[in-house]
């Protein structure tokens, strides 16, 4: 094809051709790196398969059951794949897990006794989290239950802080959370060998200690795991990254059979663990979605290694920057001006192949001491593996992007959002 026609497609949907060159030189020199994340997905992609096959899943498998879903051939058989593809004893794989926060407060709840002591050895947890533990009261939180929390921040320079890891151990530590994704903190992500040395060091000081990691969106970022490294359970959500964007629902639990039972008996009840649950003619979506979840991650991680770099090339501050690894899909961009968060967020809403037509405003969303605005056209309510963005209207006015279910889509994305820079007049020019 020739390159005007593409050019002309991208000035239909209103990319200025100066926009469009600057664009692509960058894109240019990014090549080597999309191929390292092509080459990652290959052998991610090749490792669903195998887990696949090895558990010989077939057409039965996306029957429905409904009631109470006993022997839900399906729903086994896709935690026996989770299990495989993530090299766990045991999976938990429920669209009954409704989000992240319950697979992890499930995790936790299930694991955890009264008496028993939680630490963070890696700083503050995500937000909805603090309700979960305590941090900030809360009805139902672990606290109430007779659950203390410990926390030991990360050095300044993103680090463990070692000493204070091993003072915070003691008799009643009973379970380690440890958090991959920055989430919306300005720390650094962990990487999967960084998250290993933290696992062999708590258990070189208590080896019965539980360890268990909070995966969101890190999820074949890497070719390995935390599961790979020492973790005892791993936690994510499936409308993030092992979903691949046709997951409509659900969360997972991979590790340990016993800390996966416990947790199951949490999520139905004592006695009926994993046994119940149907699953509501969902398995396909739920199969089909992590079979592409490897090559959806890699276009998402393009889409955050392109935003790096173009506005890391305007003078913008950037995390992770452009040339840094990736450990998670999230990128943070930090505008300085309340305008150039908005304008940021109205193109990526113009890029989405749903709702490109509202116009995102901020607002005052429960829970955050100020205003707010998100990008969000996705055809799953809430979906962050799909095109997002969203930023506190608040210095220092960063916007956090992530997803794309594919790399054009993500590129038109960042195109929009520069094309809108420019449009509002908050970037005079793209030199
Ligand atoms: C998304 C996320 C969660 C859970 O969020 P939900 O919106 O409940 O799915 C937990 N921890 C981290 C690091 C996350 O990114």
């Amino acid at each position: 094809m020739e390159h005007h026609v593409l050019d002309q497609m991208y000035e239909n949907l209103g990319i200025s051709s100066q926009v469009l060159e600057f664009a692509s030189e960058i894109e240019e020199q990014l090549k080597p790196r999309f191929q390292e994340i092509d080459e990652r997905a290959e052998y991610n992609q090749l490792k669903v398969i195998k887990g696949m096959q090895d558990n010989r899943v077939s057409d039965i498998h996306f029957a429905a059951t409904t009631g109470y879903g006993y022997n839900d051939l399906g729903r086994d058989t896709l935690e026996e794949v989770y299990a495989s593809v993530f090299h766990g004893e045991s999976a938990l794989v429920r669209p009954q897990l409704i989000s992240g926060t319950h697979a992890l407060h499930i995790a936790l709840s299930g694991n955890l006794r009264p008496g028993d002591e939680l630490l963070s050895p890696v700083g503050k947890p995500y937000d909805t989290l603090e309700e979960v533990i305590g941090i900030r009261d809360s009805v139902g939180s672990l606290k109430e239950y007779g659950v203390t929390y410990r926390q030991v921040d990360l050095l300044p320079d993103g680090s463990f802080d070692y000493d204070n890891i091993k003072k915070a151990i003691n008799e009643r530590t009973k379970l380690v959370t440890i958090q991959r994704s920055k989430g919306y903190d300005p720390r650094p992500t962990l990487s999967v060998s960084q998250i290993g040395e933290l696992i062999s060091f708590v258990k070189s000081i208590k080896p019965e200690v539980i360890c268990m990691v909070d995966n969101c969106y890190g999820e074949f970022v890497e070719t390995i795991e935390p599961t790979d490294v020492g973790a005892d359970m791993i936690v994510g959500s499936l409308i993030k990254n092992p979903g691949g964007g046709l997951a409509p629902i659900g969360g997972y639990i991979v590790g340990q059979k016993d800390c996966v039972d416990r947790a199951s008996y949490r999520l139905s009840a004592p006695g009926l663990g994993k046994e119940v649950g149907a699953s509501l003619g969902l398995n396909q979506q739920l199969y089909q979605g992590l079979f592409l979840a490897p090559t959806v991650v890699a276009g998402a991680l393009k889409g955050a290694i392109f935003a790096a770099n173009i506005y890391e090339r305007l003078g913008f501050a950037v995390v992770p920057d452009g040339s840094q690894s990736r450990h998670d899909i999230i990128q943070a961009i930090t505008f300085g001006t309340p305008e150039g968060v908005i304008a940021f967020c109205k193109g990526i809403q113009a890029a989405a192949p749903v709702d490109s037509f509202v116009t995102p405003e901020p607002w005052d969303m429960p829970g955050y001491d100020s205003q707010v605005i998100m990008a969000a056209g996705a055809f799953v309510q809430g979906s962050s593996i799909e095109l997002s963005a969203d930023g506190p209207i608040k210095p220092p006015y960063a916007v956090y992007f992530q997803g794309g279910l594919t790399w054009y889509h993500a590129k038109l994305g960042i195109l929009k959002s520069l094309q809108q820079l420019l449009d509002d007049g908050v970037l005079k020019s793209l030199r």
